[in-house]
């Protein structure tokens, strides 16, 4: 391999990247105010305003398989500070926007994908999809639930049966049938995810030998990997947030929707337990420990979620639609999910499975474009602070 970059402007690169959110990236001067806002920024290294150049010279394939790009939260320091209004943290969004299109994109057969989530006009049939598959699950549910409890029980499934509750879930749409939906969907999702970290990983990796950030030639997994708890723990306490001066408030929501997706994954987890291991089908009572999670996960979710939207529409620049779809997607999935319970408790069985139909919808979307769309970042991200700290960045 040589150890010299050809220069080679990618000018659809360029124009993506004005189109995700990049639009001022031109406006750069070089005079470097940002680095020295940039709390991340290190000392030898004037992060980000190379990036900034690199950007406009549409230096595609150093700036995509980056692992700098992933450490920027969008504080908007910088932002704040550029004299030419530049905005190097909406750039530098745009173009991990681009680099999430560009591995996703890679992936074989649903590669399409990636440019139908972040496409507005492609919002319906995206849409469609799941809610043409749930209609046909409550068509099943509904009118063959009967049959397929004997199917279960016919099998030596003799603890599967949907429901005593009069009001139910899973009396609308079987919870055996929205397992059998999202188990694979999910787990097409991490295969994706190990694909196209893979080839994230050998960029990063050739990118920081290139530009001499590592003296380690090869990547060394076994080590990559025992890093990952040192940087779970700076992401579980926000730190890159607190050392944020402008936009310090966005820590608080962003560490509430995060901490609700945790809680949610954990009651989850406990459900799959009660369900398949014990055989015991929901609703469970509101007394029990787990239900509190669940509802204080919802709630964190929801007011996560509507706090960042507020922020955003404070500003006077329109977010891009990729930031649109991810807020509204987490708030209708948290606010849904609390709706759902509201609505079973106050014994309106029509308006409870109708907000559900639509909760099920939501669930679809997060599972199946997740590794297309904005919310891929988590994942992206975790993936790039670990190597930074794999390889001490520098
Ligand atoms: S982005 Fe703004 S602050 Fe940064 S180098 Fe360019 S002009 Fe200067
Ligand atoms: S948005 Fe914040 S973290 Fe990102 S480059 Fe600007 S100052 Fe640095």
């Amino acid at each position: 391999m040589s150890n010299q970059y050809v220069i080679e402007p990618n000018l659809t690169f360029i124009d993506e990247v004005i189109g995700l959110g990049g639009d001022t990236l031109k406006k750069c001067f070089q005079c470097a105010t940002c680095s020295v806002a940039c709390p991340i920024a290190p000392e030898n290294s004037p992060f980000p305003r190379k990036e900034m150049i690199a950007a406009s010279w549409g230096l595609k394939d150093k700036l995509v398989g980056s692992a700098d790009i992933w450490l920027c939260h969008e504080c908007g320091d910088c932002t704040a500070l550029c004299p030419r209004g530049a905005k190097p943290g909406a750039t530098l969004s745009a173009i991990r926007s681009y680099a999430i299109s560009e591995y996703s994109g890679s992936v074989p057969v649903l590669g399409k994908l990636s440019k139908m989530v972040t496409d507005p006009k492609k919002l319906a049939l995206l849409t469609a999809v799941p809610a043409v598959w749930f209609a046909l699950m409550a068509f099943i549910t509904v009118f063959m639930g009967g049959t397929m409890e004997k199917i279960f029980h016919a099998i030596g499934l003799h603890w599967a049966h949907v429901t005593d509750a009069p009001i139910a879930q899973a009396r609308f749409v079987s919870t055996w049938l929205v397992d059998f939906t999202f188990v694979p969907v999910f787990n097409i999702s991490i295969l994706i995810f190990v694909y196209t970290l893979y080839k994230m990983l050998t960029d990063m990796h050739t990118n920081a030998v290139l530009e001499g950030k590592t003296d380690k030639e090869k990547l060394d997994y076994k080590e990559y990997f025992k890093t990952i708890p040192t940087v779970l723990k700076k992401v579980l306490a926000h730190t890159q947030f607190n050392e944020c001066g402008e936009n310090k408030s966005r820590g608080t929501a962003h560490m509430m929707v995060l901490f609700g997706f945790i809680g949610c994954l954990i009651v989850t987890t406990i459900g799959f337990f009660f369900l398949y291991i014990l055989g015991k089908p929901g609703p469970y009572s509101q007394l029990w420990p787990f239900k509190w999670l669940g509802n204080i996960a919802g709630i964190s979710i929801v007011m996560g979620s509507a706090l960042m939207i507020k922020e955003r529409l404070s500003k006077t620049d329109l977010s891009a639609y990729k930031d649109w779809y991810l807020l509204g997607l987490v708030l209708t999935l948290g606010a849904t999910g609390l709706m759902t319970q509201m609505a079973r408790l106050a014994g309106m069985e029509y308006v409870t499975y109708a907000i559900y139909y639509v909760h099920l919808i939501a669930i679809f979307h997060l599972f199946a474009y997740l590794p297309f769309s904005k919310l891929a970042h988590i994942v992206y991200r975790l993936a790039a602070m670990t190597y930074a700290e794999y390889a001490n960045r520098k």
